[in-house]
């Protein structure tokens, strides 16, 4: 008779073989239906239980018989279901087998001497051999069941990445959209009008001008992202301090920070030399204290530089709306905006993916702290010029 529960049947098999069954006891018998149908109901068992319970159960229930005349029941190898009796005069062991090998053993003890007769030893074989089938079962299920948590771990990945996919379209349509309109409407008005003052005339191209530059730097963004996917992000290496690049970025982002009423300054602890291109490494800090600058409507932004452990450290710290905990682990992810599930301002969810990337390159790190209402801190870490690449894998 073949189970149509397992594949493992070759051991069913064996002990459902007529010769097999005649030879057992009547006891032997009875217990085995009981572990029999406990092996059927080990298919049920193994939805919710771990292995070692379903073995526990399985020896449980079925050595009920034994226990009735056995002292003791113990399945060795960290499954006990019984203890162990001092100085036993009568020990029977049996191996438990999986396709996996030996994972234990059930032996029982009993005080009297010769207690345990050639009938408790099939008996024992029997539960034996069933735990190691319902064991081996159990593996494969939890096999399987696994497999399956992963497929739909993967799926929901690619549904999230679909989900941020679309928001990009529409966040990068959005943003190239606003400028796009302003531009057009200076630009026709100043068509239009012939009598428009010199003055104003000047104040409108200022204006055209200004949201030009902030198209280039989206479509400069997306051009670096589409290049870094593609390993064609050019890098120009050399020696140079990094507060010189640092204190740039400050410098320029300082009129943007005051005009939102905002105090942003720069404290060099060290001194730092790394093998950097300046124009990327500009790029981190300016999208780094930029966006410290865009989610911070009070308080202070602190640039500070220190050196320790053979490596740069630049802190960008603000007094922002900071981050949500459990959104905080996707914020360099690329297209990921934190807005889209909280708050709404200008960016395309390129910037930190960026960041991450050109920091890579340089063979370093970037991480970021943050309190919801509080603030953030996002760090920036570099080995310092001449410092040994670190070991791969
Ligand atoms: P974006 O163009 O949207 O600014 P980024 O990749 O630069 O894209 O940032 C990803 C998201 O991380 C932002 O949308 C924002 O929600 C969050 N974020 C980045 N920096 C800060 C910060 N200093 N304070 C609060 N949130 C931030």
């Amino acid at each position: 008779m073949r189970s149509p529960h397992t594949g493992v049947t070759d051991e069913v098999d064996l002990l459902t073989s007529q010769k097999h069954i005649e030879q057992l006891s009547e006891e032997v018998l009875d217990l085995y239906r009981q572990v029999n149908l406990l092996y059927r109901l080990g298919d049920v068992f193994n939805a919710g239980l771990e292995r070692h319970q379903i073995c526990q159960l399985l020896i449980k229930e079925s050595c009920k018989v034994l226990r009735a005349r056995a002292g003791r029941v113990v399945l060795d190898d960290g499954f006990a279901v019984g203890r162990r009796v001092e100085s036993p005069d009568s020990v029977l062991s049996v191996a438990v087998e999986t396709l996996q090998g030996h994972i234990g053993e059930i032996t029982l003890y009993d005080k009297r001497r010769g207690f345990f007769t050639a009938a408790d030893e099939k008996l024992i074989r029997a539960v034996a051999r069933q735990a190691g089938v319902a064991l081996e079962n159990s593996r494969r299920i939890a096999g399987l069941i696994e497999q399956n948590r992963a497929l739909e771990r993967l799926n929901a990945e690619l549904n999230q990445i679909a989900q941020m996919k679309s928001d990009f379209v529409s966040n990068v349509s959005h943003e190239l959209r606003t400028p796009l309109a302003s531009i057009k409407g200076f630009a026709a008005t100043i068509i239009d009008d012939h009598q428009m003052p010199p003055e104003v005339v000047r104040e409108f191209v200022g204006i055209i001008n200004d949201e030009s530059d902030k198209l280039v730097v989206i479509i400069n963004d997306l051009l670096d992202v589409s290049k870094m996917l593609s390993g064609h992000l050019n890098y120009q290496l050399a020696p140079r301090p990094l507060e010189r690049v640092v204190e740039e970025v400050v410098t320029l982002l300082r009129i943007q920070a005051e005009a939102k009423g905002l105090g942003l300054s720069f404290e060099r602890v060290d001194r730092a030399v790394v093998d950097m291109d300046p124009t990327r490494i500009s790029q981190v800090f300016t999208n780094l204290i930029g966006n410290a600058i865009k989610f911070t409507d009070e308080g202070r932004v602190t640039v500070r530089q220190w050196v320790a452990g053979g490596e740069a450290h630049v802190a960008v710290s603000d007094t922002g709306i900071g981050i949500r905990t459990d959104l905080l682990p996707h914020v360099f992810d690329r297209f990921y905006r934190v807005e889209n599930v909280v708050h709404t301002k200008e960016g395309t969810g390129l910037g930190l993916a960026l960041v991450r990337g050109i920091v890579d390159y340089h063979r370093g790190g970037v991480d970021v702290e943050s309190e919801e209402g509080r603030g953030s801190v996002f760090t920036v870490h570099l080995p310092l010029a001449g410092s040994p690449a670190p070991e791969v894998g």
